[in-house]
């Protein structure tokens, strides 16, 4: 009965009136399709399998992913996924909460119901006053990402957007009252800028945040929480949020050109409390000695810059159904007919070092010999 329910959800989801037919397989109370389904939905090629993943693609999109990873490729853009990709019997499973809420947003952007066209971009420079947020050898965050934000608020009104600013100054102003600023804006979308600090020595790169959908736990979280099953303003538009990751996040990628640490999820005050579509971007590890020098440099702080002006402009194509540009799109329906599926007790653990790339593990080799001391990673009590 309820694998019915579902599949009659999914047909009124996707069909727009043709009948598609999706498998569904249940696992641990989790609603799965296969990635056969998935390939033919969306008119890409039959799964080419390797020992433990699989890709799907056509000549301009590719979706690659491996069996027990909580993540996925979608053109060469990563994504952490809500739930592990599992395997069943020799079938490659998608949880059908990824699918609704990450793949057909970041596939078919320009299918989004009741998506607002962008006039105005809220921008909230991370922190200020007596937050200072991270700290790095070479700066703070709350000074970096106001710098950040004030040049890309000059970009965008030469490109013809209004900007409004949650601060211009160094200024501490709440969390709750920075979505508060933004909820006075229609046709807007809000776009947080923010700078890392490594848990564990050595993080480095850029990860764009949108809002975990409902019954999804958050990124670093094993197990759900009450909070992860409440409601909020912002998953009105879990369709928007992803595709304004989608086009924020290759925008840095293209521009940055630092390691990707994927598109994830987290219930972010600022985000989650959303009455518009709006992401969080973490531009690097203030306390990373590569980054770090970045991040203090005029050129790297303009380069964000221009990301987030073409990531707005990349979101408006998007959502406009014009997907003309190289890279990913991203978007569905505003609303998610999924019920919340029965509480699992627990996830498997998602192992942040997995996904770094060649680059970071060098330099992670890099700060563990002696002659790394000349620039060592600050410990971060903050
Ligand atoms: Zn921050």
């Amino acid at each position: 009965m309820r694998s019915h329910t579902l599949l009659f959800s999914l047909i009124l989801l996707f069909g727009q009136g043709l009948a598609f037919s999706w498998d569904v397989v249940l696992h641990e109370n989790r609603r799965y399709v296969p990635v056969e389904n998935v390939s033919k939905f969306y008119n890409l090629s039959p799964p080419a399998k390797n020992a433990d993943g699989f890709v799907i693609s056509s000549a301009t999109k590719t979706i690659k992913g491996k069996n027990g990873a909580r993540e996925v490729f979608i053109n060469n853009v990563k994504y952490v996924l809500c739930f592990p990709i599992i395997n069943k019997g020799g079938t490659t499973l998608i949880s059908a909460m990824d699918v609704t809420k990450i793949i057909e947003p970041v596939m078919r952007p320009g299918l989004i119901k009741n998506a607002d066209s962008v006039s105005t971009v809220i921008l909230d420079a991370g922190h200020g006053g007596h937050d200072s947020g991270a700290k790095g050898n070479r700066g703070i965050e709350k000074e970096a990402a106001l710098d950040v934000v004030l040049r890309a608020r000059r970009l965008l009104l030469q490109k013809g957007y209004k900007v409004q600013l949650t601060r211009s100054n160094d200024t501490f102003i709440p969390l709750e009252k920075r979505p508060a600023i933004a909820n006075r804006y229609r046709n807007a979308v809000f776009v947080s800028v923010h700078f890392n600090k490594s848990n564990t020595i050595g993080g480095t790169g850029i990860e764009t945040f949108a809002l975990a959908p409902r019954g999804v736990p958050s990124m670093d979280e094993e197990n759900l929480r009450y909070n992860d099953i409440k409601l909020y303003p912002g998953h009105a538009h879990d369709p928007e949020n992803v595709a304004l990751a989608t086009a924020m996040h290759s925008s840095m990628l293209r521009h940055m050109r630092l390691t990707d640490r994927g598109i994830k999820r987290a219930r972010f005050a600022v985000i989650r409390h959303l009455n518009i579509p709006g992401v969080l971007l973490e531009g690097g590890f203030m306390d990373h000695p590569i980054d770090g020098r970045l991040i203090a440099s005029s050129a790297y702080r303009d380069a964000f810059a221009n990301a987030i002006v073409e990531g707005v402009t990349r979101y408006s194509n998007a959502i406009a159904g014009n997907t003309n540009y190289q890279a990913p799109s991203a978007i569905t329906s505003a609303v998610d007919p999924t019920p919340i599926p029965n509480l699992p007790k627990s996830l498997a653990p998602y192992d942040l070092n997995r996904g770094l790339n060649e680059a970071v593990q060098r330099a992670a080799k890099q700060l563990a010999t002696p002659s790394a001391t000349a620039n060592p990673p600050i410990s971060n009590a903050n």
